[in-house]
């Protein structure tokens, strides 16, 4: 059986963008997340990897380079696997709206769980979808200012690279306070098997309600424990 893959975006040697926050790094951001994300996934008994969390005791890998470590640990899972890879945006003050970046040769059902995640996000943030061909709602690898990503190109199963928002003021602003929002989009959009049902509409919105409903009756105190507040600030 396939396994569902959350990668928290670059390491703590290597945090990736500088956030607006003084010493706050796209890392902490990425590592918040996918807690939060594996965290919904936990709750409702999924299969999941986690990948590059600095916080919880999965696959840590701490290299940056060529992401080879993480290319050679997302080829070796079974197959019917997926991942998301999650990332935000430099701080450019000019800059808003939330990406997704895939394979051009990705599967159609994997495009659709791009879009879905896509539009999700920028509805929960009020943000734009950013487009580079108004005719679909993702981004590919040769259409990003580095030309390529290994961890989309170079890897045998469908993956989902997010850039969640930009780390400036102005769309920070509005994802502070709708962590969670974003991580059950991430879950829900990983979990859902677009090949065996319709494209989700944005009526899915209703499940998600639901989900925070039933983690609201069942928190798992160890999580708390698992988790680090100071580490939020430490790079
Ligand atoms: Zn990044």
């Amino acid at each position: 059986m396939g396994k569902l893959i959350v990668e928290a975006g670059h390491t703590p040697s290597r945090p990736g963008a500088k956030s607006y926050i003084d010493g706050k790094y796209e890392h902490c951001f990425t590592d918040d997340l996918q807690n939060r994300t594996l965290y919904k996934m936990n709750k409702k008994k999924m299969e999941y990897v986690g990948l590059q969390g600095s916080t919880m005791g999965f696959y840590h890998v701490d290299e940056e380079k060529n992401n080879s470590q993480v290319i050679k640990l997302f080829n070796s899972m079974p197959k019917g696997s997926r991942a998301i890879s999650i990332h935000f945006n430099n701080n450019n003050p000019r800059a808003t709206g939330t990406e997704v970046i895939i394979d051009p040769r990705t599967n159609k059902y994997n495009k659709s769980r791009a879009s879905w995640i896509v539009r999700n996000i920028a509805q929960t943030l009020d943000i734009q979808v950013r487009r580079r061909n108004a005719t679909r709602d993702w981004i590919y690898p040769s259409e990003t200012f580095i030309g390529s990503i290994g961890i989309i190109e170079r890897t045998t199963i469908p993956v989902i690279l997010v850039e969640v928002s930009f780390l400036n003021e102005r769309d920070l602003a509005k994802y502070f306070g709708k962590e969670d929002d974003i991580a059950t989009i991430l879950a829900l959009g990983l979990k859902h098997d677009f090949a065996t049902s319709a494209e989700p509409e944005f009526k899915e919105r209703e499940e998600i309600q639901k989900i925070k409903r039933i983690e609201a009756k069942s928190i798992d105190p160890s999580f708390q424990l698992q988790r680090d507040p100071q580490l939020k600030f430490k790079f």
